[in-house]
């Protein structure tokens, strides 16, 4: 007992050596340690062939430009989550503690079901693309790494596109943040053993944008900002 009770005080030392701040960054981190992102995976376990992998990563994807003007309209002509290709019916962890904000909202929602959860560190998360309405209730707490919901496919068949479609984003909905930047995993690791497209490129400025950290912060309906004129790959009609 006496051991025990010795260990609390640095348990909540360790429990608060990084405090979070809304726009994303981890600060106060103590001296000599790189403050850690916030939020965890969300799918269990190591990734790889027959588990699940990045099939498409947050920013200025190729498949986004393609799609700038359709799907990706509302988020600066950029794909403003990260997907993992999964097979149906997989189960989604929870990327963090908080409470679940919202279930099947549909404005910008990556149907045909979806599960949003608030995390006190000042974000939502956006779990996409879900396979059924999931098992929850607006104010049910979760904790970080439980089953909070089960991936589907966005076209309802399991077999098209079959992906879990992850967001994060500010509290007013009005800002979708790189995932890459927020989530501790092993970010490069997953780039090697994922999607063989890249990332848009402007001729004018060939350097910008074009790897998974260095993108752009959406902000919804603020404009697009990939209007190319000397794009590549190529413009298509
Ligand atoms: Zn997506």
């Amino acid at each position: 007992m006496i051991a025990l009770r010795t260990s609390i005080p640095v348990l909540l030392l360790l429990s608060t050596a990084i405090l979070l701040a809304p726009d994303g960054a981890a600060q106060a981190a103590p001296p000599g340690q790189t403050p850690r992102p916030p939020f965890g995976l969300p799918l269990e376990g190591p990734p790889g062939a027959g588990r699940w992998v990045v099939g498409q990563f947050y920013g200025n994807t190729q498949g986004a430009y393609r799609y700038r003007e359709e799907w990706y309209r509302a988020g600066q002509g950029l794909h403003f989550g990260v997907d993992f290709s999964v097979r149906c019916g997989t189960p989604v962890l929870a990327i963090g503690d908080g409470e679940v904000s919202g279930i099947d909202r549909m404005e910008r929602g990556a149907g045909p079901h979806n599960l949003l959860i608030y995390h006190p560190e000042g974000y939502i998360s956006l779990y996409g693309h879900l396979l059924e309405a999931p098992a929850a209730y607006i104010g049910m707490p979760v904790k970080r790494g439980q089953v909070v919901a089960f991936s589907g496919d966005p076209d309802g068949t399991c077999a098209s596109r079959p992906h879990l479609h992850l967001e994060i984003r500010s509290l007013d909905h009005g800002i979708a943040y790189n995932p890459v930047m927020l989530i501790d995993a092993d970010w490069q690791t997953l780039a090697l053993i994922g999607p063989r497209s890249s990332f848009e490129t402007d001729l004018a400025e060939p350097r910008r944008w074009q790897t998974i950290a260095d993108q752009p912060t959406v902000d919804f309906w603020a404009g697009p900002l990939n209007h190319y004129a000397r794009p590549w790959p190529p413009d298509w009609e």
